[in-house]
């Protein structure tokens, strides 16, 4: 059955990088019989312009309706001096909670091709593949009471509240062991447990959900402590599960050890499985409309969404083979130029150069 992607290219960048992720799609279509019809829509400040607003209800419609959603990113200079309420950066949070997206999966992968990207020692980091699953709908970012008041003094006084319930931990546990289950087997859950309650319940249901995964190795860090191990030597890691605000900050560590933010791809699923697909970037305002962007964090979110929501394993391992290929044969786009003998080539060579080594195993 022909399944329908809904593609939202954004703002900056976010077309440039999208034009070539369409093109490996087609070429999917066409020549491997990938059986997907693409639907694009705006979001962002693209949406801003076109509607007045960052998430129009035609494309909430549309990613509602759609079996996964493709995204680039969102966001400029342009819309800063906007009320936040109608922000850029609100349409992705609109998209996220519509979709009901609660398992962020963020893969930090360092090809060997590009371990002098990073700023740590190459034999820290050399084939460092490992998965951040972060929660992403509750915690300290939704939890009430919240806000800004005045105390009696005259005081200001802010409050945000860390809150989860069982339920949420559970199925992004659940999210969490299945991840692992397909990877090395080996699990960390990442929480506060020492003096946060919220997160000594958090280590509870984890360890109670890992009862239903015996083939998986469940261990806890408290996460002052993963900070330092992810530093320290990020390959004892398969996979972290943690909360909100802790994955919020521990997933940009990580992305960091590779040293190519415009390399790493992520998914955000419900729970059937739909998802969100898109690189980890910014719509790089600074760089938009130079053809200079690099298109694999894109072209590696098509990826995930062939192995997550299309159950097309089969063409995901392709399109990472053809990506690590290219990077094999020299090209770099400008952001991993490195230190070798390379040949930089622009966002659309990049594309070009990726649909080549896909034709090629024909
Ligand atoms: P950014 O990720 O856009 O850019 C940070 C730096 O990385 C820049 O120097 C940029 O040129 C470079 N870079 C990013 N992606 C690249 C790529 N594919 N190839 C080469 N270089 C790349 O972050 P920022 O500058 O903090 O934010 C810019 C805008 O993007 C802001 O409006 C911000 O709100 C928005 N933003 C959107 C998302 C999203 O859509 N998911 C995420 C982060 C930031």
């Amino acid at each position: 059955m022909t399944k329908m992607i809904a593609v939202l290219p954004g703002d900056g960048i976010g077309p440039e990088i999208m034009a070539e992720a369409i093109k490996v799609l087609d070429t999917l279509k066409i020549s491997f019989g990938l059986a997907v019809q693409l639907e694009e829509a705006l979001i962002g400040g693209a949406a801003i312009d076109a509607t007045g607003v960052p998430l129009p209800a035609d494309t909430l419609a549309l990613a509602k309706r759609a079996d996964a959603v493709l995204l680039a990113a969102v966001g400029g200079p342009k819309w800063e001096p906007l009320d936040i309420s109608i922000r850029p950066e609100k349409g992705l949070l609109g998209i996220r909670a519509g979709l009901g997206l609660f398992a962020n999966l963020r893969p930090a992968i360092l090809y060997p091709e590009l371990a002098d990207a990073s700023t740590l020692k190459p034999e820290v980091v050399e084939n460092l593949d490992l998965l951040i699953v972060r929660e992403l709908t509750g915690d300290i970012y939704f939890g009430h009471p919240r806000g800004i008041h005045i105390l009696a003094s005259g005081e200001k006084q802010g409050i945000n509240t860390m809150v989860y319930s069982e339920s949420e931990i559970e199925r992004i546990a659940k999210v969490a062991f299945e991840a692992a289950e397909l990877r090395q087997g080996r699990l960390c859950s990442i929480d506060k447990a020492n003096v946060l309650e919220t997160t000594e319940l958090w280590r509870e249901v984890v360890t109670r959900v890992g009862k239903a995964y015996p083939k998986v190795t469940l261990t806890h860090l408290y996460v002052d402590n993963a900070a330092m191990q992810l530093v320290r030597y990020p390959k004892q890691f398969d996979v972290m599960v943690t909360t909100n605000l802790f994955g919020d900050i521990l997933s940009d560590l990580a992305s960091m050890l590779t040293g190519s933010i415009g390399m790493l791809p992520s998914a955000s699923l419900d729970a059937q499985n739909k998802g969100m697909y898109e690189p980890i970037h910014g719509s790089a305002p600074d760089i938009a409309g130079q053809q200079v962007a690099n298109p694999l964090a894109m072209i590696l979110s098509v990826a995930m969404m062939l192995r997550y929501s299309l159950q097309r394993a089969d063409l995901a391992d392709s399109v990472e083979f053809a990506v690590r290929q290219v990077l094999r044969d020299g090209l770099r786009t400008k952001d991993i130029q490195g230190k070798g003998p390379y040949t930089v080539v622009s966002t659309r060579e990049m594309g070009d150069a990726v649909v080549g080594v896909l034709r090629s195993k024909l």
